[in-house]
């Protein structure tokens, strides 16, 4: 639907409700009558729909748990009592204990909170062309398949980068409790080419900065394509709709003043690359130059070390892909693309070459915001080519741990802070009574060694307690799924019938 699309029919609304309204005075009071009282029936009835699905958890008391609460002080609990009652922390620690809960043996485990990616692109159904009204998407798809490898890997939360109707779509069949998945924020694109809301001016921008609010999106990303004057409209506007902006800098500040692109309310960089891509100064100076400028307008950054390093494999060879975490998990179409039409791949050494430095300076830049104070929120660009829905956050934290973050900043930079930016931390983020049932249990200890986040062995998704074996079933669901479709989804196949 294009702006003008939605100008048209609201002003068509508008004038009938005028229209009936002084002709039918009395009328129309009634039908709004009428209509408040559907409208809220309706309500009501969603309401005890919805209600049904949340409360029909049972209770759940883990004993003898060691409860890392990822608070900002985050004294570990240990050995303590923990109830789940629906979909909330109950309590910890208390001495009585709810009827019929079902107790599960947390001895020597570890408890954090529901882990977070606040960059993900995730698969949805769709069709790239506009085809005959009335058909359904070319390419269609099972939502539990796209979002089992999140909640395998204990991430219960995302942040979606390139918000689509077909998102809002996938939330409500896992609100509905159709699909066990995790919680998604959305961002609408605007200033991309394809699929997005375009804007060349900044009347155009801040339109589409409406629209996208209109359209019941949360946050806006601000893309590469926006020239200065609509990137600043853009930001401005967001601002007043009271909507958080996260993105990219737009290639038009190249070579700019760094000044010129740190502005407030620009809320969240979408990754280190955004950085290293204004300068040819790759010096810990200019990091620090970008992390102070970041601090005075309360930027914060993913730093998506995962991104570069992924596209670095993936230029050398076919077989780090092959050879991913979890690439027998990702859709056939994705794995078909990821290794026969892979854009990153044949690269010459020197643009590997060019790849390290900017590595190099992604974890310069980490350092940078660590020394200045800027808060961080680990983000992976899972979807795109070369990056495993779930599986790449624990990457992530890895690469942030080894560009020197603590375990601790890094756990909490996937947790508590992420929920900060996303404003939900009143919810989610930590391990405290009242918050929503988000939580990962592990075999070992993740302020010991982050590699231990990997050791799942079980989580609870929104009050759902889904342990080891079940989430190995869910896995192998997936796996066999896509050997036994495999033959259908064919990336170049696809393409070539697009062409016909
Ligand atoms: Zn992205």
């Amino acid at each position: 639907m294009n702006p003008e699309t939605v100008t048209i029919h609201e002003i068509v609304v508008l004038l009938l409700i005028i229209i009936i309204n002084q002709k039918f005075k009395m009328k129309y009071l009634k039908i709004i009558t009428l209509l408040v009282f559907v409208s809220t029936n309706l309500n009501a009835q969603n309401k005890t729909l919805l209600e049904k699905d949340n409360t029909a958890h049972n209770r759940y008391a883990i004993k003898n748990v060691n409860i890392i609460p990822m608070t900002k002080d985050n004294n570990v609990i240990e050995n303590a009592t923990i109830v789940i009652e629906d979909n909330k922390i109950a309590s910890i620690n208390s001495n009585v204990l709810p009827k019929d809960v079902k107790v599960i043996d947390g001895t020597g485990k570890w408890l954090i909170p529901g882990l977070i990616d606040m960059h993900v692109h995730t698969l949805a159904e769709g069709t790239p062309f506009i085809m005959y009204p009335t058909k359904g998407p070319l390419v269609s798809m099972k939502t539990q398949n796209i979002m089992t490898p999140y909640i395998a890997n204990g991430v219960t939360t995302i942040f979606e980068l390139s918000a689509r109707p077909e998102n809002i779509g996938q939330r409500n069949e896992i609100i509905r409790g159709g699909v066990i998945g995790p919680r998604i924020a959305l961002a609408k694109v605007i200033g991309g080419k394809k699929s997005n809301l375009t804007a060349s001016n900044p009347s155009d921008g801040r339109n589409a900065v409406r629209l996208a609010k209109e359209e019941s999106y949360e946050f806006i990303k601000a893309y590469t394509w926006l020239n200065e004057e609509t990137f600043k409209a853009v930001v401005d506007e967001a601002q007043k709709q009271n909507m958080k902006v996260v993105g990219h800098i737009p290639n038009a500040f190249e070579g700019k003043p760094a000044q010129d692109f740190f502005i407030p309310h620009f809320g969240l960089i979408a990754h280190a690359e955004e950085l290293s891509k204004q300068t040819e100064d790759h010096s810990f100076e200019k990091a620090q130059e970008f992390a102070r400028l970041a601090k005075e307008n309360g930027t914060w950054l993913i730093p998506n070390l995962t991104n570069m390093v992924s596209i670095r494999k993936q230029a050398e060879s076919l077989q780090n892909v092959k050879s991913l975490a979890g690439f027998k998990y990702v859709h056939p179409l994705m794995q078909s693309k990821w290794l026969t039409s892979n854009s990153y791949h044949g690269a010459s050494d020197k643009l590997i070459a060019y790849y390290k430095k900017l590595i190099d300076f992604h974890i310069l830049i980490v350092k940078a915001f660590k020394e200045a104070g800027v808060p961080m929120v680990a983000g992976t660009d899972a979807g795109i080519s070369g990056i495993v829905s779930g599986f790449s956050l624990h990457g992530e934290l890895k690469l942030l741990v080894e560009a020197g973050l603590t375990n601790n900043e890094a756990l909490a930079s996937a947790t508590r802070l992420a929920a900060e930016w996303l404003e939900i931390n009143d919810k989610i983020g930590t391990i405290e009574i009242g918050k929503f049932a988000d939580i990962v249990m592990l075999d070992q200890n993740p302020l010991d060694d982050i590699n231990n986040t990997r050791k799942i062995s079980g989580v609870f998704v929104n009050g759902n307690w889904i342990d080891k074996n079940k989430l190995d079933t869910m896995l192998s669901d997936v796996e066999k799924w896509n050997n036994a479709n495999k033959e259908n989804y064919n990336w170049k196949e696809l393409l070539n019938s697009l062409k016909n």
